[in-house]
């Protein structure tokens, strides 16, 4: 069984992160990585609030920049995917694939994922005017018409946002009520750039696979009654996971399944380090990311020196 000091799982901007860190801190280190590397960063057509591109990169090309980084060092990698963690005698022991490796520390760097709507046309439209972030995308659709799904406190706070820049917005909910804080339905219900369509369900997301959105089919609930909106974007909010079902037994969780660490991204499992989007915070973007990756690893390495001490 092959033994490191650290275990990364996810290639995404934390985990990149937290993997050149460690390499560059002489930790004989594993990345663990089951798709390419880049994580959500590749589903994102344009980036331009990451510091240091003030023409905006694309995400594939900061993805590329990120992995050139880290190829100039000596790193084990395996392009699989973690399935379990048992925490057994002080070691972590991760099944992946066919194969058992042990490691001192683990930083988890899995992400996240927006929960999809499950609308035929979403999956084809997405980062093609289907966005599941309007601080991200948000300017891309300035002055234009959009359509946002979702009736939470997210679906109402980022139809705000949006607000600011589009010409029109429809905010399409199933329910009659909304589940959001009052004080964003009531600026919600009353903007004079905000549609509601209530009790209203998307059929389809329809559009031109290289133009983009188009518009969306929707279905009243109540009177079965059929309509087409014309629009050149659609934001889903009905929800954001962690992608952590595969966690060691005991690690501290939220309610919503995000792993709680503290300010240096320990969680309350001895070694066990939770960098990015996985874990409970406020702010999910590159930059937060990059910053946990880099503090997990300082962590890490701090623990790792403990344990050989
Ligand atoms: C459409 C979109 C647009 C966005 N636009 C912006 C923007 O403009 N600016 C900005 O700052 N942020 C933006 N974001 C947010 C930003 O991309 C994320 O905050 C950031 O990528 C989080 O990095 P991460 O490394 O924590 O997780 P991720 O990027 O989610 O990477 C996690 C990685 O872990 C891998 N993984 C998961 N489970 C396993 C496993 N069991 N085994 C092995 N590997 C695993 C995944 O395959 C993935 O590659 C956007 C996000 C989306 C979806």
């Amino acid at each position: 069984m092959k033994t490191y000091d650290a275990v990364v799982i996810g290639g995404g901007p934390a985990g990149l992160t937290a993997a050149l860190y460690l390499v560059r801190a002489g930790v004989r280190t594993l990345l663990v990585e089951k798709l390419s590397p880049g994580g959500q960063v590749l589903m994102t057509e344009e980036i331009e609030n990451y510091p240091g591109f003030p023409k905006g990169i694309k995400g594939y090309e900061m993805v590329d920049l990120f992995v050139e980084h880290l190829s100039s060092y000596q790193l084990d990698r395996i392009s699989d995917e973690v399935r379990t963690i048992a925490h057994e005698d002080g070691v972590y022991r991760l099944s992946i694939a066919d194969e058992v490796v042990e490691a001192k520390s683990v930083i988890l760097a899995s992400g996240a994922r927006y929960k999809r709507v499950g609308t035929p046309g979403e999956e084809l439209f997405t980062g093609r005017g289907v966005s599941y972030c309007a601080l991200c995308d948000g300017n891309f659709f300035k002055g234009k018409t959009v359509a946002v799904i979702g009736g939470g406190n997210s679906a109402l706070e980022e139809s705000l946002y949006l607000s600011r820049l589009v010409e029109k917005l429809y905010l399409i909910h199933r329910r009659d009520e909304f589940r959001g804080a009052k004080c964003y339905q009531d600026k919600c219900t009353t903007h004079p750039k905000i549609q509601v369509v209530r009790s209203t369900v998307v059929d389809e997301i329809v559009g031109d696979p290289f133009k983009g959105v188009t518009g969306v089919k929707l279905s009243n609930k109540k009177t079965g009654e059929k309509s087409e909106l014309a629009v050149d974007g659609v934001f889903v909010f009905v929800g954001f996971e962690p992608v952590a079902s595969f966690v060691p037994a005991g690690l501290a969780c939220d309610k919503s399944g995000f792993v709680i660490t503290d300010c240096e991204m320990c969680t309350n499992l001895p070694g066990f380090f939770a960098a990015g989007d996985v874990r409970s915070k406020n702010c999910r973007q590159v930059a937060t990311a990059v910053g946990d990756g880099a503090t997990a690893a300082t962590a890490a390495y701090a623990y790792l020196e403990h344990l050989h001490a």
